[in-house]
């Protein structure tokens, strides 16, 4: 089976969350007793440069950022079954199979290469 990665656009790793808050006034209608929050916040989050990193992004950035992010779990998905394949084929179990071939056509002759 041979499979090649295939991109479908731009992508991103991370996560992608939505946050509601509280500010800081003191007399907001945050602080009511049935508060009205700010946002929807919209924050990336994911290691850059070895550091976990949040960003709070705009809302056109989130959308694009979700798009590349499906982008980034669909690539991981075909590499990880690139990789289970490479397993099955792996240097040892090819040699284990040609042995086991061996000797199993061991009794017979002629059937050299
Ligand atoms: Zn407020």
């Amino acid at each position: 089976m041979k499979q090649h990665l295939k991109f479908d656009g731009p992508s991103c790793p991370g996560t992608m969350s939505t946050t509601w808050s509280k500010c800081g006034k003191p007399v907001c209608a945050c602080k009511d007793r049935m508060p009205s929050l700010h946002g929807p916040y919209y924050r990336w989050t994911g290691f850059v440069a070895g550091r976990r990193t949040t960003r709070t992004i705009s809302e056109t950035a989130a959308a694009e950022c979700k798009r590349r992010i499906m982008n980034y779990r669909n690539m991981q998905k075909l590499l990880d079954a690139l990789l289970r394949d490479a397993l099955d084929r792996a240097p040892w179990i090819e040699e284990t199979a040609r042995k086991t071939r061996r000797q199993a056509g061991g009794g017979k002759r002629g059937e050299r290469r």
